[in-house]
């Protein structure tokens, strides 16, 4: 653009913060979550940059975009959000509009959409983060009550870590392929094709889970409540290493941001940083009962259980053989039993501890 006499300004609009901006008072970078948001919160956030007026834009026109096929790749086959700026700012319009000021409650319940959606845009920067924050501070400015404030701050902060895992990745570009923390003895992961590739297509006997891995296939994407249910029940149900999950949503997800992905699934895994403790695993049944009582959202993606009362939904994988068959013939047995893989997940962290 010099070269051409072309006169253009550059701002930071991905992230607010760049990696390494926000230290520790020694001048590391921060790997636990809690104080890098206590500053991230207490940084002055440059407000949104004025669009340039159309006569003062460069002629760029050329030719026109290529296709899909064109560039060798097949149409996606997923049920995609629209995509560019006008369908990013209505999801952000809507969102702030009415779900931002219940977020708090009701942003773990996949059944309520209660999200805003705007992964994939923060991703693409079809949507800077300069304009996103600056309608939760209007938000804020109209919120009634505690309640609704801290609802706006509890999405601001899912804002901030998307800023701490950038800084993570950042600093520690091998998380991509290794353990954040490293423990004193590899990890024995357990190698299992069928168990993965049952997990792959959401048919674990796990509903909830394969709930999430199926809407993952239909719509590219995944509630957060159910990713980290999903990662959990791949790396401690199954015991398989956290790498062949991240593979697997890096390669389906929309909103696949490395630093996000990676973070995601070594939470899950106990390996990250400010991660997930060995010894929590997610019971895929209560988790379920909890955040998805009706198993409205359970029954969106998994056809097979829509005639099944709801609490028979929730105690599939406690039903005997013959009352599976009876109410839901096509939907499988659960492949694992979760009690016997929790006790022998943790003991394959203590291993790799080095515990006695
Ligand atoms: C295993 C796993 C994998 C994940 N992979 C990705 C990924 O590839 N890309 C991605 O953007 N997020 C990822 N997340 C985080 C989170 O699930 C998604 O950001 C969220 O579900 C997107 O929906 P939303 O835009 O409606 O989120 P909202 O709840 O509306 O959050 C607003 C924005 O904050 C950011 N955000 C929210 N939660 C997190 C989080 N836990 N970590 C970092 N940023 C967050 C996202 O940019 C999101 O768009 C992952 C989480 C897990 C557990």
């Amino acid at each position: 653009l010099d070269d051409d006499g072309v006169a253009h300004d550059q701002h930071h609009d991905a992230v607010f913060h760049a990696p390494g901006e926000i230290r520790t008072n020694a001048g590391d970078p921060y790997s636990v979550f809690t104080y890098f948001w206590k500053k991230w919160q207490d940084r002055e956030k440059p407000a949104p940059v004025p669009e340039p007026a159309p006569e003062d834009l460069a002629d760029v026109s050329g030719e026109p975009l290529p296709s899909l096929a064109a560039l060798g790749f097949e149409a996606p086959t997923a049920d995609l959000p629209d995509a560019g700026t006008e369908a990013a700012r209505e999801r952000l319009e809507d969102f702030c509009a009415g779900d931002v000021f219940r977020y708090e409650d009701a942003r773990d319940y996949p059944a309520e959409g209660a999200t805003s959606r705007l992964s994939q845009d923060l991703k693409y920067g079809t949507i800077g983060i300069r304009e996103v924050y600056e309608r939760t501070e209007d938000a804020m400015a109209r919120a009634d009550g505690d309640d609704e404030r801290d609802s706006v701050e509890e999405y601001q902060r899912q804002l901030a870590w998307r800023e701490f895992y950038a800084q993570v990745l950042y600093f520690n570009p091998e998380v991509v392929t290794e353990n954040y923390n490293e423990y004193e003895h590899p990890i024995e992961w357990r190698e299992d094709d069928a168990e993965l590739a049952a997990w792959k297509r959401g048919e674990t006997g796990y509903p909830i889970v394969d709930a999430g891995m199926r809407q993952l296939r239909e719509e590219a994407y995944m509630h957060n409540r159910v990713r980290m249910l999903a990662a959990s029940f791949l790396t401690k149900d199954l015991m398989l290493d956290w790498r062949e999950g991240y593979a697997h949503f890096r390669e389906r997800l929309v909103d696949h941001e490395t630093a996000n992905d990676n973070g995601g699934w070594q939470w899950a895994a106990s390996t990250g940083t400010d991660a997930q403790p060995y010894f929590r695993v997610f019971n895929p049944t209560t988790q379920g009962e909890r955040y998805d009582a009706d198993a409205e959202y359970i029954t969106e993606y998994v056809p097979e259980l829509r005639d099944v009362p709801a609490e028979k939904i929730h105690a599939w994988p406690d039903l005997d053989a013959a009352e599976r068959e009876e109410l839901a013939p096509d939907y499988p047995a659960p492949i694992v039993d979760h009690g016997e893989r929790r006790e022998e997940a943790i003991e394959m962290f203590e291993r790799a501890r080095g515990d006695d």
